[in-house]
């Protein structure tokens, strides 16, 4: 059998992408910046595809620009959310540990340039306490930058009050949704939200297309330099077939969203529940506040990678947490950051499900991961180092 478990990494591409992106490469290659009837049909095309973004988010087409991808979105509201506040004055900005890279190394090389960052505490379940949030904004803080569900616990955060409280209190706010557009109810305008970051590739449109969805009343700048291209903020020719294929995505995400959301935590209940029957194991992350298909889990006395490998071999495409830190051996900095040891953060499997997965897939995993996990542990001196201090949970 073959599982696609690595939804978190990346999707496949959806029917109503490819149906989009086919007619589009063949026949929309004007740009759409030209004055002539081939640039004028691009041009209409990425008008309609801004409205339907701007739909599924409860936003303006004119507060939606394309980018390269998610990463790009990140970089692109951070770095001008800062500058906006340092040119009057401000240079504190709050975030969180357990943010992707995308949003950490800009805040990183912010912090060089002068900026102050705070990163609230998320606790053992991986979620940012309101009253934290409260006592950390000061008169000096310019943006608050939370995400919306993580990428490797799956932990969804409270947008809508962190929102609330952002505006209550004059601070621009700007959420990375990478992991949620397409798989959780949004809406801009309730939810409090200034600037929000999306990735087609996340929900099963192609790699390499993004948007930044930013409110009208904020008035940010390029970030990089070019044309005059989205009202002048985002230079680059568009790429015209990926941006129709993440619209029409995310109108099908958007349309089939209360069904999805069943089915996948349908299934990724009866993950958790069976994985929870491994012995010393633990499931990561809020059981409360958790993104529909995320689960991760962490095995004591066994390596993330070794088990990655054998899932692999029986077909299962899974992940140890995020595809960017896979390959480096330090272990994640999310699973840190709940508080958790090292040499337990390192037996973590992380698996992420979309609406393409089965119930039959899911018997699978849970026919195969306990089997490999014995399987690991019989061959780790860690293992059996844990056996001179606690009763065999296999005998
Ligand atoms: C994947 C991901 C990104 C990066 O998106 P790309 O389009 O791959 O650049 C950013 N944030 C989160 C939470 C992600 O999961």
């Amino acid at each position: 059998m073959f599982v696609y478990a690595d939804n978190a990494a990346t999707t496949a591409m959806s029917k109503a992408a490819i149906d989009a992106m086919t007619p589009a490469m063949h026949q929309l290659y004007g740009n759409p910046s030209s004055l002539h009837q081939k640039g004028r049909e691009a041009n209409y095309a990425l008008m309609d595809a801004r409205e339907t973004v701007a739909r599924c988010l409860n936003a303006q087409p004119r507060e939606i620009y394309f980018t390269g991808c998610g990463t790009e979105s990140d970089n692109w509201a951070i770095t001008e959310g800062a500058r906006l506040g340092a040119e009057q004055g401000k240079r504190h900005i709050i975030s969180d540990p357990i943010e992707h890279h995308a949003v950490l190394h800009t805040l990183a090389k912010l912090e060089k340039q002068g900026f102050e960052v705070t990163y609230l505490p998320v606790h053992e379940d991986g979620v940012v306490r309101l009253e934290d949030l409260a006592a950390a904004i000061r008169p000096d803080t310019c943006l608050v930058t939370i995400m919306f569900s993580n990428n490797e616990i799956g932990t969804v955060q409270p947008i809508r009050e962190i929102g609330a409280l952002c505006r209550e209190r004059g601070v621009l706010f700007h959420t990375d949704a990478v992991q949620a557009v397409g798989h959780l109810p949004i809406d801009v305008a309730a939810d409090n939200i200034d600037m929000l970051s999306l990735s087609g590739h996340k929900f099963h449109a192609p790699k390499g297309v993004g948007a930044l969805y930013c409110k009208k009343s904020v008035p940010i700048r390029n970030f990089i330099e070019g044309g005059a291209q989205e009202r002048g903020r985002r230079g680059g020719t568009e790429a015209i077939p990926a941006i129709l294929a993440m619209a029409a995505a995310m109108k099908d995400s958007c349309e089939h969203m209360e069904e999805n959301m069943a089915r996948v935590s349908a299934m990724r209940d009866k993950l958790i529940d069976g994985l929870s029957k491994i012995p010393r194991s633990r499931c990561n992350g809020s059981p409360d506040h958790r993104a529909p298909g995320l689960v991760s889990f962490c095995f004591e006395g066994i390596e993330g990678e070794s088990l990655l490998l054998r899932l692999d071999l029986a077909g299962i495409c899974a992940s140890s947490g995020s595809a960017c830190t896979s390959g480096s051996l330090d272990p994640s900095h999310v699973l840190l950051a709940l508080g958790m040891p090292h040499e337990i953060a390192h037996g973590s499997l992380r698996l992420s499900l979309s609406e393409y997965n089965t119930m039959e897939e899911v018997d699978y995993i849970l026919q195969q991961v306990p089997e490999v996990v014995r399987t690991l542990r019989q061959m780790s001196p860690v293992w059996s180092r844990m056996l001179e201090t606690m009763e065999d949970p296999y005998q």
